[in-house]
Parts: structure tokens; C-alpha cells; sequence
């Protein structure tokens, strides 16, 4: 035992202990645990960032009375959710997504007095940690509103997972009376079909003389969008930026005509000088009320949510399957057997759903 005295953690008299970081967010932790459903509930109703925050939080932990309560929450507030405008945003790293967002969420809240949710998808920080996406610095006169509210990317899980997890978030905001949900994801990967799924409308921001490949034109992201806007249309960029919208428009024709009656357009903008940011958001309205009135639009949304029933199934039989201690050891043994080649990828895959089985058998 170290003698307090010539300890490093030593408080010198007449001055006092700081509080350390992992005591307060221990404290943070405890406060937001004393919360009930109800008062989770309230506060989102009356749209308390601060407990939208809270509950976003209990959405994403991995522990299993926080799921329970993050369920709770999510059921109370379903049935004020549904009453906004859902737009997934996405094009590659440097298109200009938060910028355009900045502008356009500013542009709804100063223009139209609707508050602005921003949420993202982003695989990426699976990988590297932290989110490159939803960052708040990125956004930084949005973030300053009390009519916005940016929540990151969730960095744990798989794919499937994030995007139940960005759902349900998206439920919350709704509930907490945001008007606009915005949906960002980079344009690489699966995500994009990810966030597809649960918008209403699909905005691919692009660049003048990026390539079409880069930019997903070629990987089927273009045939997802109801509209393509070219951003950076300014300055000495300004006939490059007209020149590949009308490329867009061109490639857009050649995509099979959407059910929904819209035909999908290319656009220019430019986050830098607001050009072009009315227009598209013009768009979405156009959208929005002809898909409105064709019903279109709740078809969509409840299909949406059927499909959601499936996934949440398949999420948590994943979940289950691979946090179960029977399985989980012999998952190992048999990933090992499978790269020495010493059983086939069928036979193991057969042996764990049948282990899988066997323990349920018994269970009930
Ligand atoms: P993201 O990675 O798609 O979110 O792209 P950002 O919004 O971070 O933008 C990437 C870079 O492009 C930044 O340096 C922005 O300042 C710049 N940028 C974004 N929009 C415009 C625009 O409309 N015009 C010009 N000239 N630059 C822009």
C-alpha cells in the first residue's frame, strides 16, 4: 500500500480535488439511470434535446437493461412519431454532405421555423473507432440552433445493426416534433441501400469531374436517388458543375421509371454561396406532396416497417445465436477446424444451428 502522503494521487491542503472525468461521467451515468419511462417519454414530448440525447444514448448501449428500457421508450413514443420529412443524403467523402446540410438545414429552420434533425450511417467507424459522419464540428452553425439536433454515426455493430439502431433514433426525433430528418451516409458500401430503406426521399450529392465511378454512378447508388444534386456549382466550377448535371439527367433516363410516379431529376447547388439550396428543397416538397396524394408515400412507410419487423428478427437471432455460450465456444473451435480445412464451412454452419436448436429444445 502506498503511503498517501508520497502518493502521485496526493491532494496538496488548501487546494481542491478536481473531479475526474471518470467520476463524472460515472455520476452522468447514475443520473440519467434514475430516469423513468414516463419522464423519457415527457421529455422527448416536449422536445428536451438533452433527454433525446439520453435515450439515443440507451438505444445504442450494448447492456441488456438498457436495451429493455431503450425498447420501453421506443414503443411509448411510436405512436407520436411518423410526422416529418425522412432524406437520406449521401455521396463520397469531400462531395460537400455536411456543407449542403449546414446550409439547408439552416435554410428549414430560418425559412420554413422547422427544427432539423441530423443522423447518420457511417461503417466506417466500425473500423476506425470514431465517426467521420453527423460530427458536430462539421456543422457548426447547425449545431448551435436549438431547432437542430446532430447525433454521430453508431460505431458498434454490424451494418444491419447501426441502421435499426438510426431507425429507431429517427423514431425519437420525430416524437421530440423534428419536422426534418435528415440521413447522411458516405457513399461507399452497403450503407446507402441502408439508409434508402428508411427515407422517404434519396438525395446523391455529386461533383463535376469527379468520375463516375468514384462516385457511385456505376454501383447502382444513382439508381436509388430522386434526385442528383451537383454541388459546387460556383465560381470557375460553374459550367463544369452544368455540364454534369446534364450528364446526370442523361444517365438518370436510363433507369427503369420509379413506381412512385416521380422522375428523377439532376439539380446544381452550391453549399458555398446557398445556390440552388431552395430549388432542391423544392424538390423534396414536390415529392412529397405528389407521393402524398398518389399514396405512394405511406406505402412506402409501411412497407418500410414490415421490412424493419424482418431485420429486428434476423438482428436479434444473430445476436442470440452468437452471444450464447454453447455457441460461442464452439464457434471458435470450429472456425479453427474450418480455416485448416479439417471440416467443410457447411458441415460446422450445420453443427452450430443444430447445437443452436438442441439448446433451445432443452431451454423450453
Ligand atoms: P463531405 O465529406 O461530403 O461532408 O464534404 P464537406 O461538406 O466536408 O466538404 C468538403 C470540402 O468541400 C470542404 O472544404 C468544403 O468547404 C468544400 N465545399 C463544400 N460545398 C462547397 C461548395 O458548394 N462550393 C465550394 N467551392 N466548396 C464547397
Amino acid at each position: 500500500m502506498v503511503d498517501a502522503k508520497h502518493s502521485a494521487l496526493h491532494v496538496r491542503p488548501g487546494c481542491r480535488a478536481p473531479e475526474t472525468p471518470r467520476e463524472s461521467s460515472v455520476q452522468a451515468r447514475a443520473r440519467q439511470r434514475t430516469l423513468l419511462p414516463q419522464q423519457y417519454l415527457d421529455g422527448i414530448l416536449r422536445g428536451d434535446r438533452t433527454i433525446l440525447a439520453q435515450a439515443i444514448t440507451l438505444i445504442e448501449s450494448t447492456r441488456d437493461a438498457d436495451r429493455q428500457l431503450a425498447e420501453r421508450i421506443v414503443e411509448d413514443c411510436l405512436p407520436h412519431s411518423g410526422n416529418s420529412i425522412r432524406v437520406g443524403i449521401t455521396g463520397v467523402p469531400g462531395a460537400g454532405k455536411s456543407s449542403v446540410i449546414e446550409v439547408l438545414g439552416t435554410f428549414l429552420i430560418n425559412e420554413h421555423r422547422q427544427k432539423v434533425a441530423v443522423l447518420a450511417i457511417d461503417p466506417s467507424s466500425q473500423i476506425s473507432g470514431g465517426s467521420i459522419l453527423g460530427d458536430k464540428t462539421r456543422m457548426s452553425s447547425l449545431a448551435s440552433s436549438d431547432m437542430a439536433f446532430i447525433r454521430p454515426s453508431p460505431s458498434r455493430g454490424s451494418l444491419g445493426g447501426v441502421a435499426q439502431r438510426t431507425r429507431e433514433a429517427m423514431l425519437l426525433c420525430e416524437a421530440a416534433g423534428f419536422e426534418n430528418i435528415l440521413v447522411e451516409t458516405v457513399g461507399v458500401g452497403q450503407s446507402e441501400t441502408a439508409v434508402h430503406d428508411m427515407v422517404d426521399f434519396f438525395l446523391l450529392i455529386t461533383l463535376a469531374g469527379a468520375g463516375d465511378e468514384l462516385q457511385g454512378m456505376k454501383r447502382g447508388v444513382m439508381e436509388l436517388a430522386d434526385i442528383v444534386a451537383v454541388n459546387k456549382a460556383d465560381g470557375t466550377n460553374l459550367r463544369a458543375a452544368e455540364k454534369a448535371r446534364a450528364e446526370a439527367q442523361n444517365a438518370l433516363h436510363y433507369f427503369p421509371g420509379s413506381q412512385s410516379g416521380w422522375t428523377p431529376r439532376a439539380v446544381t447547388c452550391s453549399a458555398q454561396t446557398g445556390s440552388g439550396i431552395t430549388e432542391l428543397w423544392n424538390n423534396v416538397l414536390e415529392y412529397t406532396a405528389m407521393t402524398k396524394a398518389n399514396g405512394w408515400f405511406g406505402a412506402t412507410r409501411r412497407s418500410q416497417t414490415q421490412n424493419w419487423m424482418h431485420e429486428i428478427i434476423q438482428q436479434g437471432l444473430r445476436q442470440r445465436f452468437e452471444s450464447h455460450p454453447g455457441i460461442r465456444n464452439r464457434m471458435k473451435a470450429l472456425e479453427k477446424e474450418v480455416l485448416e480445412g479439417r471440416t467443410t464451412s457447411f458441415r460446422a454452419a450445420r453443427e452450430l444451428l443444430e447445437t443452436y436448436s438442441d439448446v433451445k429444445g432443452v431451454e423450453r
